[in-house]
């Protein structure tokens, strides 16, 4: 349920109405809207039932939130979040790019990727030191290793890093290298997983499951926010559909829905979502025209020889045309905007 406050009031003449949701053991969310305060409630619906809001003179209107997400609602926090990631804002209408190998393989490949990376104007590494593979017998990742190497490089071509954990074991270690948590694929409903990584405070780039649905997802990151971290960053990644001649079907339309119907910001994954290196390219632009927030993508200096998702890699020459391409793009997306703005205006 959220409770909308009339115009002039202020966070100060709040206390009653909020004395009294505590007093009933309810949550309550202050958030500072365009033109007014609305409160966010959460616990249990009987319980809601049993206060008269009408009742507060600076209550304006009472929305039901049926939706079984609330943190992440739209109608919750209608103004867009921006997640800032130690300085590097995704959210607020940049389009930020992370990139990177899928695997860090060593020192000198993940600090000659983050070269590239930089070259291109990446503002995010990626990598993963804890990789999640199909077969028990491929690589698995360097582990602390990797991620000490991978945060080296990063800081010595000015990035932040962007590295998954698979499982709660090992949230200390790579909080301790990364700016930001990646959740992938295979864990979206690892819901204990989830919950303690929320608890960290760290932005998450929750990735969407393999099979996952939009409703699933934004469950999924409600566990996230429960835990009052609303640092999350929805990552598009493919989902599995009958088409087996890409590795996924990237769901582009998943964008624009996920951005109405969440405030957390967007991110396209042109890479996992397509597995195949010469369609990344269109897809990132594609991503970009869809109203995405930022992308990530898998670079590599040697696609060839990588130890994993080589075929799906862009090495640097086509990385830089695709970033070329990027930037034409955003800018022409800003334009949109701001014409869309106007129009509205008038
Ligand atoms: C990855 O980013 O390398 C990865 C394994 O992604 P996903 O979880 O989307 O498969
Ligand atoms: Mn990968």
């Amino acid at each position: 349920m959220i409770l909308i406050m009339k115009q002039e009031v202020t966070e100060n003449q709040l206390s009653p109405i909020i004395n009294k949701i505590k007093e009933k053991g309810l949550g309550v969310q202050v958030n500072h809207g365009k033109d007014r305060i609305v409160l966010g409630l959460l616990g249990d619906p009987e319980i809601l039932q049993t206060i008269s809001f009408k009742s507060y003179p600076m209550v304006d209107r009472v929305v039901p939130i049926t939706n079984s997400y609330k943190l992440t609602s739209r109608e919750f926090h209608p103004q867009n979040t921006v997640v800032d990631v130690d300085g590097v804002k995704i959210g607020d209408g940049s389009f930020v790019t992370m990139a990177g190998p899928c695997s860090v393989e060593g020192e000198e490949q993940i600090m000659e990727a983050a070269r590239m990376a930089k070259a291109g104007g990446a503002q995010i590494l990626r990598g993963g030191a804890y990789k999640p593979r199909t077969s028990p017998y491929a690589f698995q990742g360097l582990g602390e290793e990797g991620l000490k190497m991978m945060r080296k490089a990063a800081d010595a071509h000015g990035l932040k890093v962007i590295t998954e954990v698979m499982d709660e074991a090992h949230i200390e270690v790579v909080a301790k290298y990364a700016d930001v948590i990646q959740i992938g694929a295979r864990n979206m409903q690892n819901f204990r997983l989830l919950e303690a990584v929320g608890k960290t405070g760290k932005p998450i780039g929750l990735k969407r499951g393999i099979s996952g649905t939009i409703e699933e997802w934004l469950n999924a990151a409600e566990y996230i926010a429960v835990q009052q971290n609303f640092n999350i960053l929805f990552i598009e990644r493919g989902i599995r559909t009958y088409e087996r001649a890409t590795r996924n079907t990237l769901d582009l339309s998943a964008v624009p829905l996920m951005k109405k119907l969440s405030h957390f910001p967007v991110i396209v994954d042109p890479s996992h979502g397509t597995g195949i290196w010469d369609l990344v390219s269109p897809m990132a632009r594609a991503g970009v025209a869809s109203g995405a927030d930022g992308m990530i993508v898998e670079i590599h200096p040697d696609p060839v020889n990588a130890w994993s998702d080589g075929d799906q890699s862009l090495n640097e020459k086509n990385y830089l045309q695709m970033m070329r391409e990027v930037t034409i793009l955003t800018k022409a997306m800003k334009q949109i905007t701001e014409q869309t703005k106007e129009e509205i205006v008038c």
